[in-house]
């Protein structure tokens, strides 16, 4: 099976599609490690494309807040603005298809979480502190996780410690026996300094994984954030990817 891995959409549906288009025909079913809406100026239209997929999605701080399930204040002031916007915007079928999403699969020998495999909603794992903790927190032999926001790879070298390396975009990875966290990056808000959209695919048959990235029309997004009413800095902050 080949698979298309996302994460952190954040209703960026310019993003989504340039995703969507740019891996055509590559793959048979998503996987989308959360936070779907949020920031973005398209969270109904972005649901509804994940959902015409075959996709496994999971649930993520943002969308939990847009739900409710999260206390809204726990958030900076303009992730708040996003958060109250988007619950104002959200039709019921995109509120009760949000309110169905897990935050953590097992999917073997893939673990699936939107932060980490220890606090699958809220840890940020950006270090081999955290992600070495992690390793102990998951049986399989890999785990994908989003959240940051910054395409990772960590391998596990044991007694509690990690490695940390960036992608090769293009490039082909065999997975082998070692075990590994891999975050493929964000979609509609990557934060590694690199405006285009991230995403991986993988074969689970040949257990070859690829990290990619794609340009998008962000002036697009951006025009209709402006239109949306979304802060400033959210608007400027998608042309230089943090
Ligand atoms: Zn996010």
């Amino acid at each position: 099976m080949r698979y298309l891995i996302i994460s952190d959409i954040h209703a960026n549906l310019v993003a989504l599609e340039a995703v969507l288009q740019d891996a055509a025909k590559e793959w048979d079913v998503i996987w989308c490690l959360g936070d779907i809406v949020g920031y973005g100026p398209n969270p109904n239209e972005c649901a509804e494309l994940l959902q015409q997929h075959d996709h496994l999605s999971l649930s993520g701080n943002h969308d939990w807040a847009v739900l409710g399930k999260l206390d809204i204040e726990s958030f900076n002031s303009e992730a708040r603005t996003a958060l109250r916007w988007t619950q104002e915007t959200i039709s019921e079928e995109t509120r009760q298809f949000l309110a169905q999403l897990p935050p953590l699969r097992v999917e073997a020998p893939f673990t699936l979480a939107h932060g980490s495999p220890r606090q699958p909603v809220w840890e940020y794992i950006l270090d081999e502190r955290s992600a070495g903790e992690n390793f102990r927190h998951f049986d399989t032999a890999y785990c994908l996780v989003g959240h940051s926001h910054v395409p990772l790879l960590f391998e596990d070298m044991g007694g509690g410690k990690s490695r940390a390396s960036l992608p090769h975009y293009g490039e082909a990875l065999q997975l082998d026996e070692r075990r590994l966290i891999i975050n493929p990056g964000s979609v509609g808000q990557p934060r590694d300094s690199d405006p285009r959209a991230a995403y991986a695919l993988l074969d689970s048959d040949t257990m070859i994984w690829e990290h990619r990235r794609v340009a998008y029309d962000i002036a697009e997004t951006q025009e209709r954030m402006r239109e949306a009413g979304m802060p400033f800095r959210l608007v400027a902050r998608l042309e230089l990817g943090w």
